[in-house]
């Protein structure tokens, strides 16, 4: 076991926590440096309803978020979606139609559903079905737009690619890399040509249970019991200086000396940091760009609304949408989360300044909402999406690779290998691993 290594990590979303976390567990001193840890991750109760700052839940599939929670001892809290009433809306020409059953993502894996859908018309339905006669084939990196295109038509990227896409990613299909955001896919593009026959092939490898996780008492949790176990000063760090043996940083006038130094700022705030002591990587890092994002969550009287609430909720294709880009229905969503004389709304929008009578407005509009909210609550999180757009791969090989000449750097955070909270622990443990196996 290493001793005596002392590693500053600036920066104390999830991707700083769980890297400092670990670095403990292999026995290295780590001190995260953050005025807000946890980032966009955190909760609130109001009115008796628990609601997330941010993120609400993590792909059940990707393990990583998971084996660090129950690492935690916070295995009890693990929860699914309410996968019985799992169903979401599409607005398409003004009325919420149901996103078909069976897709994994953008790609339909049941043709009945699909048939029946009223989401798209004969043509996209006919494309869908032809998909599986394609013939194998690797292109250079292409745009989510062009790709979905490619497979299953045009109507595809609106009423699927787009608006599913800009809810994860705040980006457009027309930019966002395909390789980076969708890699499953295109590797079944690269073997099988069609990427409905490759889904077929991983699903029977699938395991069941609920599609998406989350924490019940929500993912502040996760961050408590983390702030629990790390030490983190909080302050915003103003810059950082490379020395003879290592490096210093400062933070509120104070100078704190480190063997190796991790920033999990994100691309954007490590640029003015590192800028001095490395234009090129300032200049690779700024090659980034970043969207934000803003959550707008109402609460209601249960009487008050008369829709039934039988899903999900609904996502607002671009060609259709008003100030909200995706609704959850937060009670159908997560039980136990809502008091039943309630009803909760988390509108999303990737507009950070969108404003809360611009937001009920959508509400008034689609769901026929006049009633005023008891409640409503917003969380601004501008600059905060970090955008995989075309070639993004390339630009994260060039940055870790200057990284890498830079002894005592490391670079981690959502804007490289992924942007959801498991890969961000992922990511956030092998680099905690390497500089283990590096002392
Ligand atoms: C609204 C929203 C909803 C999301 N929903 C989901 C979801 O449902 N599921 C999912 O898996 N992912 C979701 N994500 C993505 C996921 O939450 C993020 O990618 C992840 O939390 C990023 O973690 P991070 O630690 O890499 O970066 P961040 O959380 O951005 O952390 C960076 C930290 O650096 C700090 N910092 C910045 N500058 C300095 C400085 N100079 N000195 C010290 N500290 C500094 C900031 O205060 C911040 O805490 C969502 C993101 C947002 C914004």
């Amino acid at each position: 076991m290493s001793v005596g290594v002392r590693v500053g990590i600036v920066g104390g979303g999830i991707s700083g926590l769980s890297c400092a976390y670990y670095l403990g567990k292999a026995g290295i001193e780590a001190t995260v440096f953050d005025p807000a840890p946890g980032g966009p991750i955190g909760t609130v109760v109001v009115e008796g309803c628990i609601l997330e700052t941010g993120p609400e839940s993590w792909l059940a599939a990707k393990p990583w978020a998971e084996q660090l929670i129950r690492e935690l001892g916070l295995g009890d809290e693990l929860t699914g979606s309410n996968d019985a009433k799992r169903r979401t809306y599409v607005l398409r020409r003004g009325s919420f139609v149901t996103l078909p059953e069976g897709l994994q993502m953008v790609v339909p894996t049941r043709a009945l559903p699909v048939l029946k859908s009223e989401l798209f018309g004969w043509h996209t339905k006919v494309r869908m079905g032809l998909e599986i006669y394609r013939n194998p084939k690797a292109m250079p990196d292409r745009s989510v737009a062009a790709f979905v295109e490619d497979h299953f038509g045009a109507e595809a990227v609106d009423y699927l690619a787009e608006p599913l896409l800009a809810g994860v990613f705040g980006g457009s299909p027309q930019e966002l890399s395909a390789a980076s955001v969708l890699p499953k896919f295109v590797e079944y593009e690269q073997r099988y040509g069609s990427v409905v026959v490759g889904t077929f092939r991983e699903k029977r490898k699938a395991a069941g249970g609920p599609v998406f996780k989350s924490l019940r008492r929500g993912l502040g949790t996760l961050i408590e019991a983390l702030r629990d176990r790390v030490q983190v000063v909080p302050e915003r760090v103003d810059s950082i200086v490379r020395t003879e043996n290592g490096w210093r940083i400062e933070a509120n006038a104070d100078w704190h000396e480190f063997d190796r130094i991790v920033l999990a700022c994100g691309a954007n705030r490590s640029v003015p940091l590192i800028a001095p002591v490395d234009d090129l990587l300032a200049e690779l890092l700024s090659t980034i760009p970043y969207t934000g994002s803003s959550i707008w969550t109402f609460g209601y009287r249960r009487e008050d609304i008369r829709h039934p609430l039988d899903a999900f909720g609904f996502l607002v294709p671009k060609a259709e949408r008003g100030a909200v880009m995706a609704c959850t229905w937060l009670g159908t969503k997560w039980p136990g989360r809502v008091p039943e004389d309630e009803a909760v709304f988390r509108c999303f929008s990737t507009d950070p300044d969108v404003t809360r009578e611009a937001s009920q407005a959508e509400l008034h509009r689609l769901m026929g909402i006049t009633a005023q909210p008891i409640f409503a609550v917003n969380h601004r999180w501008p600059d905060s999406m970090p955008q995989y757009t075309v070639g993004h791969s390339f630009r994260v090989a060039d940055i870790e690779a200057r990284a890498g000449e830079i002894p005592g750097l490391h670079i981690i955070g959502n804007a490289y290998n992924g942007i959801g909270i498991p890969d961000c622990v992922r990511n956030a443990r092998q680099v905690a691993e390497a500089i283990q196996a590096a002392e």
